[in-house]
């Protein structure tokens, strides 16, 4: 029986950072679905081709290689991670990332990614579509106010204003994303408002070694 945690949520509720940490703890490669839909839309970006043109995006991801290399993204054998993280990718991966055709390629490659071991999978469909087997599924949730400010934390940008910006654009993209940001019926919801990173990742690891093939090993 492989270990496989599913854990899904909004842009800024923490579960990149709480994915990473908790499939270190558990031995197991970490698949950052986000960072698949963020090197598409990269590929799109620099094809010149349209975001909302489902056609077009669908051929250029088709056309490209996608792959994930422990914690770094790479697009046609180039490490992109710096730059999938950027505010041109930011602004447009909700476009790219509705079109069926690309979900269906990158869920695909997702998959793969997937180890013999298990895997935390992490995104907003770990838990309905990519790991829907998952016998743990999470969904991280935090005030709209409290993840503009991690948001902006992260990248050391904590001027009010800055504040304001993230959250405008962590709102924008809630909204983009809502087909995708449904929560599977089985998901346990934690809210990590006001809560360290160290404590929401004790708290899933013991969830996590309670489920089968997530047992400690000894
Ligand atoms: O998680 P992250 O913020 O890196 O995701 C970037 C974007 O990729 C999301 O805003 C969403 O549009 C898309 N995404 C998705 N399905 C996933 C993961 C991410 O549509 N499973």
């Amino acid at each position: 029986m492989t270990c496989v945690v599913a854990i899904d949520g909004p842009a800024g509720s923490g579960k990149s950072t709480v994915a990473a940490a908790l499939a270190a703890e558990l031995g197991v490669p970490h698949v950052d679905t986000g960072a698949y839909y963020r090197a598409a839309t990269l590929a799109v970006l620099r094809h010149g081709a349209e975001p909302h043109d489902a056609a077009a995006c669908a051929r250029v991801v088709a056309a490209c290689d996608i792959r994930r290399q422990g914690t770094r993204t790479l697009l046609n054998g180039v490490d992109v991670e710096a730059e999938i993280r950027g505010a041109d990718v930011t602004r447009a991966v909700s476009a790219v990332s509705r079109h069926p055709e690309v979900r269906a390629h990158l869920v695909a490659l997702q998959r793969r990614q997937l180890g013999e071991v298990g895997a935390v999978v992490e995104g907003r469909d770990a838990g309905t579509v990519v790991a829907s087997d998952a016998p743990l599924k999470v969904w991280l949730t935090a005030t709209a106010r409290e993840r503009a400010v991690r948001r902006a934390a992260q990248l050391g940008e904590l001027d009010p204003e800055d504040v304001e910006r993230h959250a405008s654009d962590i709102a924008r993209r809630d909204a983009a994303d809502a087909l995708q940001m449904v929560p599977a019926a089985d998901a346990v919801e934690i809210d990590t408002t006001g809560r360290t990173i160290t404590a929401v990742v004790a708290d899933l690891l013991a969830r996590a070694r309670a489920v089968v093939g997530c047992e400690e090993r000894r």
